[in-house]
């Protein structure tokens, strides 16, 4: 497979001295015509005016000079540019050391198995819009900052991201400066006097403001944790009906040991011979519609044993992996996503994208 994206460059002078913005945003769309005004010495230098261009993308750039049509300036230049990238090998695995396929055939992604920009090529032209909802309730606003700053650098970069920040006090919430394209969002909440209603009762909060406000205004949703902060590239590889991060605590563990809810009078019950992975409470997403209907159904199981007088082990995160065992996800992150500071880093965890801060339960949690 080849892609091949063609530009016609005819933009002024001045607005290509200015328009580094303008480049990265038009280039990656193949529909996109771009003019130039100027004569032949634009020939040379044009790589150096496009700044943002991904320099993969230049070494296989020709630049043609054609006479223009007399409506258009004199010069018009075409820019062909051509996508290359290794071929895929029937016959070789990109990883050895990790499972990157689960048998239900749902990808894992791990560092080295995917082509960032192949996939942006094929993502970025669908303008979609990619939500994420997280929580700062009582003393977890002081983790507002530092997730919101680091996702500005690190998540979905170039995507429209509009950030739900669900909280009891929207006055403390730092104002950070947002990239083009991306909106943050204030979701006004009561504060539940547990930490353990908090937490459980974001399944409820997301799935209702999936239903009044962001089914409206996003394609995806990715449900975090906030107290958390990105240090690598989280990119559209994630994206995908529902998606599920195996936990960094047990991902090399028999599923007799994973810390599933054990009593059978729990509707998050597993007993110790079933199971496939040990899933993080901290990162679930997918499309808009398949987070509706798993932050219902969570909902639904805890408030089931609510009524009996039960609390699972851990949580809405033991609903979650119940969930995901009764209705499998369609796409697994590894550890990379969701990562614990705590743990030193394994050789097979080439990086690590996203991990929590280190926090002093008793001086946060009420
Ligand atoms: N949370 C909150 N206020 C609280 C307790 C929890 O806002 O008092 C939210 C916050 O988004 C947090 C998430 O619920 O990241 C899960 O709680 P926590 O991170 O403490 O759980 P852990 O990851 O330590 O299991
Ligand atoms: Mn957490």
């Amino acid at each position: 497979m080849e892609i091949c994206l063609f530009f016609l460059l005819h933009f002024r002078r001045h607005d290509l001295l200015e328009s580094g913005e303008i480049c990265s945003h038009t280039l990656p769309n193949p529909h996109s015509h771009i003019c130039l005004d100027d004569s032949l010495e634009w020939a040379s230098p044009l790589p150096s005016i496009l700044p943002s261009l991904p320099r993969n993308l230049l070494h296989e750039t020709t630049i043609c000079r054609r006479e223009a049509r007399p409506a258009f300036p004199r010069w018009v230049f075409v820019l062909l540019c051509r996508l290359s990238y290794p071929q895929p090998r029937s016959l070789d695995q990109k990883r050895l050391d990790v499972l990157t396929l689960t048998p239900w055939l749902a990808p894992i992604v791990w560092e080295g198995t995917f082509n960032s920009e192949l996939l942006d090529s094929a993502y970025k032209p669908l303008n979609l819009t990619i939500g994420v909802t997280a929580f700062a309730i009582g003393k977890y606003t002081m983790f507002v900052g530092r997730f919101v700053e680091s996702a500005e650098k690190l998540f979905m970069k170039g995507y429209r991201v509009n950030y739900y920040i669900f909280t009891n006090d929207p006055q403390v919430i730092p104002r950070v400066q947002l990239q083009p394209g991306r909106s943050l969002s204030i979701v006004p909440i009561k504060k539940y006097s547990h930490w353990q209603e908090i937490s459980m009762r974001r399944m409820e909060a997301i799935n209702r403001h999936i239903a009044e406000v962001s089914h409206r205004e996003v394609n995806y949703l990715f449900c975090l944790d906030i107290d958390m902060v990105f240090h690598n590239p989280w990119g559209v590889e994630t994206l995908g009906e529902m998606v599920a991060a195996i936990h960094p605590g047990y991902y090399n563990v028999p599923r007799s040991q994973f810390p599933y809810e054990r009593r059978s009078s729990s509707a998050a019950f597993i007993p110790d011979s079933q199971g496939d992975f040990y899933y993080a409470g901290a990162v679930f997403g997918g499309l808009l519609k398949q987070v509706y209907e798993f932050t219902r159904a969570c909902h639904m199981t805890i408030l089931a044993d609510k009524a009996n007088g039960i609390m699972a082990a851990w949580q809405e995160e033991s609903h979650l992996n119940k969930r995901f065992f009764s209705h499998k996800p369609s796409k697994l992150l590894s550890p990379e996503y969701v990562w614990d500071d705590t743990k030193p880093k394994p050789p097979e965890v080439r990086l690590i994208r996203f991990s929590t801060v280190n926090k002093d339960y008793k001086e946060i949690r009420d």
